[in-house]
């Protein structure tokens, strides 16, 4: 009796299983995940260092010992020229995504490799060189700037890539402080790496005024140049934003490259003359007028006067023709706190006399003095600073 009332259970139970509405089949179960400890964590490629491809050991010996690399013998006009490279950015790989490329290749480090390799090109050409930052590391606009006033640097060139929100653009752009009359010598650095840059990355775009200045981007401009005491220019080689770009600045022998194109523009614009000016008279740069009394009393006083000697930059080499004039005499301006003031110039001795107004106020005053040798670049240091002072009257 007992296994009819079971087999019983058993029938109702099955047609009540058979009866009931069907139900949703069950997802198959996914393969179980490794344990985490058997996977390493995968890496953000937006948080990444060391994006760049290494450099084989020896790399840059062994390149520049090449005839591609062949140091043209115009470079040796770079001897002893202060330059003072800056690596844009650095210590910043904790911010995710900032100045990075597609695949995450940092600005940063391109920046520094690139001044590794062109400090390297610079030194063996005789320059004297200092980079404002070795190593990853977050260092302040002002103390960028610092660095090469301090030095003081003759040239000062920030090294960076740009960015747009258009993968597709790619061409070099050359940056220069405030407007074009504020610094000339400025435009002649840029121009010449800005066109020595088109050249050896030979980018099939161009934009078509490449030098712009740092005002298009900022009010006041970019820090480091308008802190900067020389010319100075900031090059934006190209685009990290560039996919083909990105992979192409990854690698050392495209850094080289555009080392390679930025030593070349140096050294051309060694080449056609560095000109500059110094304060013969007075040399320490305090003027002493002399007593009032001597005005008061209807003296002929002639006007104050101060001697410069001005350097074309090419004179000094002695070449066939150097005692000829190399300086652009339309060139020359000579500004006494803004103010335009006459002045002369001789061949002889180079020498630039600039006559001051008699009634010039004691105190501190600006000196600038513009001029262009014949290849059309500009002075290198135009400012000066005059203290004028009254002698005591009798
Ligand atoms: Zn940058």
């Amino acid at each position: 009796m007992r296994e009819i009332v079971w087999l019983m259970s058993l029938i109702g139970l099955s047609w009540q299983i058979a009866c009931k509405a069907p139900q949703p089949v069950a997802p198959p179960v996914a393969p179980r995940e490794p344990l985490a400890e058997a996977c390493p964590p995968a890496i953000d490629p937006m948080l990444a260092v060391n994006t760049l491809k290494p450099a084989p050991p020896g790399f840059l010996d062994c390149r520049l010992a090449t005839p591609e690399y062949a140091i043209p013998p115009y470079a040796k006009f770079l001897a002893g020229v202060r330059i003072c490279l800056d690596p844009g950015h650095g210590g910043d790989a904790h911010k995710r995504g900032y100045k990075r490329g597609p695949t995450g290749v940092r600005e940063a480090e391109v920046d520094l490799r690139v001044a590794q390799y062109l400090r390297e090109l610079l030194l063996r050409a005789g320059a004297e060189v200092r980079l404002t930052r070795e190593g990853d590391c977050d260092v302040g606009l002002s103390e960028r700037a610092a660095i090469a006033n301090e030095w003081p640097a003759d040239l000062f060139i920030s090294l960076h890539h740009n960015a747009n929100d258009d993968p597709q653009v790619n061409c070099t752009t050359v940056w220069y402080h405030a407007g074009v009359d504020h610094r000339p010598a400025s435009l002649d650095l840029a121009r010449y790496l800005c066109f020595s840059l088109q050249d050896g990355l030979a980018h099939p775009q161009i934009a078509d005024v490449p030098l712009r200045s740092d005002q298009l981007m900022y009010d006041i401009g970019f820090a480091v140049l308008r802190e900067t005491n020389m010319p100075g220019a900031l090059t934006e080689s190209s685009y990290h934003t560039n996919p083909a770009e990105e992979q192409r600045l990854r690698d050392p022998e495209y850094n080289l490259r555009e080392a390679w194109a930025l030593f070349l523009g140096l050294a051309k614009y060694a080449a056609t003359g560095l000109p500059r000016a110094r304060l013969l008279e007075p040399a320490n740069g305090i003027l002493l007028l002399p007593p009032a009394s001597n005005t008061d009393l209807g003296e002929e006083t002639a006007p104050p006067q101060i001697v410069f000697e001005l350097d074309d930059g090419l004179r000094s080499r002695r070449d066939r023709g150097w005692e000829r004039q190399m300086i652009l005499t339309d060139s020359i301006l000579v500004r006494l706190d803004g103010h335009p003031v006459p002045h002369t110039f001789s061949n002889e001795g180079y020498r630039l006399c600039v006559e001051l107004p008699c009634d010039l106020p004691p105190g501190e005053h600006e000196i600038r003095v513009d001029f262009q040798n014949m290849n059309k670049n500009s002075v290198l240091n135009p400012l000066f600073r005059l203290v004028v002072v009254s002698a005591p009257g009798d």
